[in-house]
């Protein structure tokens, strides 16, 4: 037996779950990466940015304190003094009394403070301590025209150096005498390490965790200690703090001693423009605060994005590898039952769980389909058995439904000859004509005559050179599936497929056995048919027509006679002084001769023509479109074979007898059968009255109905 073919289709794809998990993952990681460079550089940009206000913020506030300390307060102190109505006297005095006063406001003076007295010109008039201080003059000259005003120190205040690179903040003030410009008193306070300490220290205060620096003509003015390391004065600054400012121009990222800092700068013009000094203030990162609650929206932000992009991929994948493919799914199988199982069931592209059903459904889809055409076939092939068309027509049919089921390309029966069909049968279609007989099949070497000769089950795939002799080369056949039919008590003979498209299966055989079995109980029910219609209207002995048959059949002929107006003669014949055979030799004996005499008429009288047993010794022989004078001819026949006839008994002697015949031509008795049975009735009853072994036929124009002998 054939094994049950696996249909079912690898699915080499990755599960859906694993699917799902791999993008998931991806896009996750894929995010929080992004996310995190984001809020990193993020916070990176905030912080440096936050780092380089902190700095220009700090870089700002210790200008204006080094403004407050040095230049502001050489303001207010010229201002002070130039208010001295001392002062106005000693101008309107002149030089040599200015020089005294200079030296007193001088003794009143901060350290370092340095006080020149100026005339309307321009011309110092006097000097306390007499420090040189070069550019003096212009410094000055450009204060001349500004809007100075004592009251506002943050307005006021320059910057001047000495040869020896000392930055002095510089401060004047007009000294007014009798309403006229009488000069102008300027005051130098140098910016020294006390003035920084207290810049340092104000940051401090404000919270600014600072390193301050003075640099003047690009190197430091001061003293100062920047990240761990002191630099002296005069030194140059380090190099990466050099690149920072000259980078970032005002503020920058600048790393010192492993430490990262905000290098902000401010330069000290003069109202020309020119650079006299540069103020420079190191914010350490330490004093940035960048705190969680600063990364938490970023960091939310993320987070959310991730959420949300993983719920988009989930519907996206849900859609995708789930939903649609179900979606299809569902409409296969809905379509499924509805035109018998013909509509595939295929769901590409879902999830690996989805195809694998999808694949299940379609093998089950199959079996039904094939199934259901199954059992349609075998109804079809029943109802056409159990059907009234002729036996042959049915078989014919059944043939042709089978090779489609079978999906072959042949399809044979072969019936034995029995007595209802002497020859055989061979019952074929897909078969090249003319096919061979059952004579020929029954005497071949090949595989057909051997299952004739041994009909059993049998399957072959591929029919070997031996099996395939020249019955099957006719047959082209190539392969077969053989099925005996066989009742209970007698072998019927073959069903036979062959020329399958694809491999015999199981369901070939069961349908082939079903098919099989239904054929034979259509053979046997037709046969029984026959013999029992045989039965019934053939007279047993002899075996001829009997009465009942004689009369419908004589009915019919003169219907047609009647219709076409043609002749119709009808002779009975009745054995002369048969009952002496019986007495003298007996019964049997009587039975031969019934059988011999029945024999002989049949072999004299026409195929057309019909002969019947009306009972006893009596016999009647129709004619159809017979007129008087060939049926009289018929007769006279008949009557002169029997006279020549000799029946042999078994024990040698010989029996010869007579017979009287009586004829009635139609339309004579144009009543019916048993008015045409009564009349040559009457003519036989003349025939016998007129001597026996005659022949008399009813006259109808001459005697109105009265025999007349020939
Ligand atoms: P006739 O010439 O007047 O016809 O004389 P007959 O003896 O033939 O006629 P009869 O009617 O007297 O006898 C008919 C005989 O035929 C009587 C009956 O036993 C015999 N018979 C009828 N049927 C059969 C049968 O089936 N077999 C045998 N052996 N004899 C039969
Ligand atoms: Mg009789
Ligand atoms: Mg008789």
């Amino acid at each position: 037996m054939a094994s049950q073919p696996t249909t079912r289709r690898r699915v080499r794809r990755k599960s859906f779950a694993s699917q799902f998990a791999l993008v998931l993952l991806a896009v996750g990681l894929a995010t929080a990466v992004a996310a995190g460079a984001v809020a990193w550089v993020e916070t990176q940009q905030a912080r440096t940015h936050q780092e380089a206000q902190t700095g220009l913020g700090a870089v700002r506030l210790a200008a204006i304190l080094l403004r407050l300390q040095t230049a502001t307060a050489s303001e207010r102190f010229a201002c002070e003094v130039a208010s001295l109505p001392a002062t106005a006297a000693a101008y309107a005095e002149g030089k040599s009394s200015l020089a005294p006063l200079a030296k007193a406001a001088a003794a009143n003076a901060t350290s370092g403070q340095v006080l020149v007295f100026f005339g309307s010109q321009g011309a110092v008039l006097a000097q306390a301590p007499a420090t040189k201080v070069p550019g003096l003059a212009a410094v000055l000259g450009e204060a001349r025209g500004a809007p100075y005003a004592c009251t506002d120190p943050a307005a006021g205040g320059f910057f001047v150096t000495t040869q020896a690179g000392q930055l002095l903040g510089v401060g004047t003030a007009p000294v007014a005498g009798g309403g006229a410009d009488a000069g102008r008193i300027v005051v130098l306070t140098p910016v020294g390490a006390g003035t920084l300490r207290f810049v340092q220290q104000m940051l401090d205060i404000a919270g600014l965790h600072s390193s301050t620096a003075l640099l003047v003509g690009g190197r430091l003015a001061l003293p100062v200690r920047l990240a761990g390391t002191t630099y002296p004065a005069g030194a140059q600054l380090p190099r990466s703090l050099r690149s920072a400012l000259r980078n970032y121009q005002q503020a920058g990222q600048a790393s010192l001693g492993g430490t990262q800092f905000a290098a902000a700068a401010l330069p000290f013009r003069t109202q020309g423009g020119q650079e006299v000094a540069t103020l420079l203030v190191l914010e350490s990162g330490d004093a940035i605060s960048v705190t969680v609650t600063d990364l938490a929206l970023p960091l939310a932000l993320a987070v959310a994005g991730v959420l949300l992009l993983g719920m988009l991929v989930v519907f996206l994948l849900v859609e995708h590898f789930l939903n649609r493919p179900l979606r299809r799914l569902d409409i296969a199988v809905q379509r499924l039952g509805l035109d018998g199982y013909a509509a595939p069931v295929t769901v590409e592209g879902g999830a690996e769980e989805i195809t694998r059903l999808a694949a299940n459904f379609e093998l089950v889809r199959k079996q039904l389909r094939r199934q259901l055409l199954i059992a349609t076939g075998r109804t079809v092939i029943a109802s056409t058995l159990t059907g009234n068309a002729p036996l042959e027509q049915a078989l014919d049919q059944v043939l042709r439904s089978l090779i489609d089921l079978v999906d072959a390309d042949v399809a044979m029966i072969l019936l034995r000859p029995h007595s209802q069909m002497p020859r055989g049968l061979l019952l074929s279609t897909g078969v090249a004509e003319p096919a061979p007989t059952w004579a020929e099949l029954e005497g071949s070497e090949g595989i057909i005559g051997n299952l004739i000769r041994e009909p059993r089950f049998l399957v072959r795939t591929h029919l070997s050179p031996e099996e395939r002799n020249s019955a099957e080369e006719q047959l082209g056949l190539r392969d077969c599936l053989a099925e005996p039919l066989r009742s209970e008590d007698h072998d019927l003979g073959l069903l036979l497929v062959g020329n399958k498209r694809r491999p015999y299966v199981d369901e070939d055989y069961t349908l082939c056995r079903g098919v099989a079995d239904q054929i034979v109980i259509a053979v046997e029910k037709s046969t029984r048919l026959a013999v029992t219609q045989r039965e019934a209207t053939t007279d047993e002995m002899t075996g001829l027509y009997n009465y009942r048959f004689l009369v419908g059949y004589l009915d019919q002929q003169v219907n047609v006679a009647e219709r076409a107006s043609s002749p119709l003669s009808v002779l009975m014949l009745d054995l002369d002084h048969f009952k002496a055979v019986n007495d003298s030799h007996g019964h049997p004996a009587g039975d031969r001769l019934l059988r011999q005499f029945a024999s002989l008429m049949v072999e004299t009288i026409r195929k057309s023509d019909l002969a019947a047993r009306y009972g006893g010794e009596e016999f009647v022989v129709v004619m159809a479109n017979t007129a008087r004078d060939d049926a009289e001819v018929v007769a006279d026949k008949i009557r002169a074979a029997v006279e020549e006839m000799a029946v042999k008994l078994d024990d040698g002697s010989e029996v010869r007898i007579t017979v009287s015949i009586g004829g009635v031509t139609f339309p004579e008795g144009s009543r019916g059968a048993r008015n045409l049975l009564d009349l040559s009735d009457r003519a036989l009853y003349a025939a016998k009255r007129n001597g026996r072994n005659r022949v008399e036929f009813l006259d109808p124009a001459t005697t109105a109905g009265e025999p007349v002998s020939i």
